[in-house]
């Protein structure tokens, strides 16, 4: 079964294709790229799920089965900010160091912001969207994963602001687990189990 992942994210890719190949094995997971599809999506949904929606739309309108997930970082301070804005926090630039402007934003806007109000979590929603002549409705499962701002970075792993994010149960910040580790507990992990149970019995019906 081949499924196409609408996201530019490499390390994104990665998480998910390590997911989704363990949950469905047989999955042939292939890129926008892949695919020739180079134009930019307007992601301008008002929540992670309309959002994933939107992108898995895009290879889903060329006659593939799209997945795509859409996710970010809430904290409590800030109301739940960045939230959807998560990757363009610091700005609309697509450089290199977009994740270390982020993160140097997000502490900074949490300057002053005691060790006990830093709470915050990530939340991930995957969608999935088959090409119109499947008559199959669209499939959105989602996922959270709670922690702490740290007021510095620890670790190089994963990405985003994982080296700022604390998890009280493993004793580190994500930037220190191994991938495997943060997939046991991560928003998009959680996400991706509870996406394949909903799509498995529809992929058994089309197969
Ligand atoms: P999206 O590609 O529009 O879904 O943006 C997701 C953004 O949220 C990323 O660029 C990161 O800034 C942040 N984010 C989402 N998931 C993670 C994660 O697992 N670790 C770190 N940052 C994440």
């Amino acid at each position: 079964m081949k499924f196409v992942l609408a996201s530019n994210n490499k390390k994104k890719i990665a998480e998910m294709k390590r997911i989704l190949c363990e949950l469905e094995p047989d999955a042939e997971i292939l890129s926008l790229s892949d695919i020739g599809f180079d134009g930019e999506i307007v992601e301008d949904g008002d929540s992670f799920e309309a959002n994933a929606v939107i992108k898995a739309s895009v290879p889903a309108s060329l006659g593939y089965i799209g997945i795509a997930d859409d996710s970010g970082l809430c904290v409590d301070a800030l109301g739940g900010a960045p939230g959807i804005y998560s990757a363009r926090y610091s700005g609309n630039d697509h450089t290199p160091d977009r994740d270390e402007k982020n993160n140097d934003k997000l502490l900074y806007e949490l300057r002053d912001v005691p060790d006990g109000e830093r709470g915050a979590h990530y939340a991930c929603a995957i969608a999935c969207v088959f090409p119109k002549e499947y008559g199959i409705e669209n499939i959105v499962a989602v996922g959270e994963c709670h922690g702490v701002i740290l007021r510095e970075r620890h670790g190089d792993g994963g990405f985003g602001y994982d080296p700022l994010f604390y998890r009280v149960e493993e004793g580190c910040t994500f930037g220190e687990l191994s991938p495997e580790q943060k997939d046991a507990v991560s928003h998009r992990g959680e996400a991706l189990r509870r996406f394949a149970e909903k799509i498995k019995p529809i992929l058994e019906k089309i197969k």
